[in-house]
């Protein structure tokens, strides 16, 4: 194989940006993708960068770890984030994309690149030569096996869950309003308001509906299924079984949401986020979930507004597959067992869309020589730093958040102005480190 040559396994976020960072700088790409061949639980077309849940890349504002690591890797030339830029649809600060639009504009893109053969086959065996795995949390059996049998019985495993999606013209717009919170510009979400005994009787039945057990989703690798929830993504019910106002003071919070027929704040508010630009569709936010489809229809039509709902997608819980990274990985995130394989993405223990991303850029980037571990002030830095941590007692998968930096030399107690001095002073540090690589 030529010497700039590299194989890269699934285009996915991870994948798709790697692959054209290394097309961009002239490296031949083959580029693996099994769908839609072979296809995952949570993908629904052969699109490559298909954005599997919420359509939603995050914050755009730099005083969020969403936003601040947006404006790292914009600034490090990311491509996947100006495609979303061009796909956007309407979400307040949030980068938002028509989720259908953005796979299929990032499929042109790849599969028109005079330098990238796509290739569509699910990997089972690891090519010889310079390789990524960017497999994602959803990897297939087949490459999982091979990756277990390089690396011995090392990785880790959790489950996640999704949100319901509705479709727009099931929805009885004469219970909703149309705001956003603090009124902040044209409004993006409808709000579906709670009387107090509607939220009692939403939560109970939350509590106490019928869902999926551990033992249905043990299998030849997870022998046993713990249910260890990443907390980001805990499932509504579990949220709702934690208190009775848990979910009131989280995604349910009334603050600047008061409803304008009645000029009240609510006791709760179930908000809506639509699902793509033309509005046709509406996700239930924060309402991810593993109970089981009937139990969906009842509870979620029990929020008003959506008493005769029609459930597009239901929640579901998923598999989620990641390496035990600080074990596995060398500085350079190949692999221990074998440098000339590298991990990506989720896979690598990161945690997110942006994050995969941000993942597939760097590690072109650190193969084709540019970088190594980025400043400790900046969030991919610490990413990276994660990842690598041996004295991590148990490997969790991260994202993107201010908790990762370390202190300002001087207090600043205003909350968002010391994340907005957090925030220059990354993004001053990269300047400086990628200045001195004349990036
Ligand atoms: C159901 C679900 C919902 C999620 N929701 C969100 C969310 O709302 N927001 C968020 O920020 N993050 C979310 N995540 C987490 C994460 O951000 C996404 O999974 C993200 O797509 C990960 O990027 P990736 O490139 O690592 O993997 P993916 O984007 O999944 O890409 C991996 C690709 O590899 C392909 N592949 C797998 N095995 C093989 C093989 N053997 N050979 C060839 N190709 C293969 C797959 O088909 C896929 O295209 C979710 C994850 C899951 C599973």
């Amino acid at each position: 194989m030529n010497e700039n040559t590299i194989n890269i396994i699934g285009a996915g976020l991870a994948g798709s940006e790697a692959a054209l960072q290394f097309a961009a700088r002239g490296w031949k790409v083959n580029l693996f993708e099994m769908r839609p061949t072979v296809t995952t639980e949570a993908h629904e077309t052969g699109f490559c960068a298909e954005l599997v849940c919420s359509n939603s890349l995050k914050s755009t504002r730099l005083d969020t770890g969403a936003g601040l690591l947006k404006g790292e890797i914009n600034r490090m030339g990311c491509l996947l984030l100006g495609i979303a830029a061009e796909c956007s649809v309407a979400a307040g600060h949030a980068l938002a994309v028509d989720r259908l639009l953005f796979a299929q504009r990032v499929t042109e893109i790849i599969t028109a690149h005079p330098s990238i053969s796509y290739i569509t086959e699910e990997v089972s065996a690891l090519p010889a030569g310079k390789t990524i795995i960017a497999t994602g949390p959803l990897s297939s059996d087949a490459i999982m096996e091979s990756i277990r049998a390089l690396i011995g019985a090392n990785h880790l495993y959790f489950f996640d869950a999704i949100a319901p999606i509705v479709s727009t013209d099931s929805i009885d717009f004469s219970k909703i309003y149309s705001k956003d919170r603090y009124d902040k510009g044209e409004p993006d979400y409808l709000n579906s308001p709670f009387e107090k005994t509607d939220y009692l009787e939403f939560v109970e039945a939350l509590s106490s509906g019928e869902k999926h057990e551990a033992h249905e989703f043990e299998d030849k690798f997870f022998q046993k299924v713990d249910f260890s929830f990443y907390e980001n993504c805990i499932p509504v019910e579990e949220i709702a079984r934690r208190g009775v106002d848990t979910l009131r003071h989280g995604v349910m919070r009334p603050m600047g949401l008061e409803d304008p027929k009645t000029g009240r704040k609510p006791y709760g508010v179930m908000q809506l986020r639509a699902e793509n630009a033309d509005r046709t569709a509406y996700n239930i936010v924060g309402c991810q979930t593993m109970l089981r489809y009937p139990e969906q229809k009842r509870i979620f039509r029990m929020i008003p507004g959506l008493e005769n709902a029609e459930f597009l997608r239901y929640g579901s819980i998923h598999r989620n597959s990641f390496l035990d990274a600080p074990k596995v990985f060398n500085q350079d995130f190949s692999l221990k067992a074998d440098p000339d394989i590298y991990v990506a993405g989720q896979l690598s223990g990161v945690e997110g869309y942006v994050e995969s991303i941000a993942s597939g850029m760097m590690i072109a980037m650190i193969i084709c020589g540019e970088i190594e571990i980025l400043p400790p002030e900046t969030i991919l830095g610490q990413l990276q730093r994660r990842l690598l941590d041996t004295e991590a007692k148990r490997m969790q998968p991260v994202n993107a958040n201010f908790g990762l930096l370390p202190e300002l030399e001087n207090t600043i107690r205003d909350k968002k102005k010391k994340r907005e001095a957090l925030a220059e002073r990354s993004l001053a540090s990269l300047e400086t480190y990628l200045h001195t690589r004349s990036i």
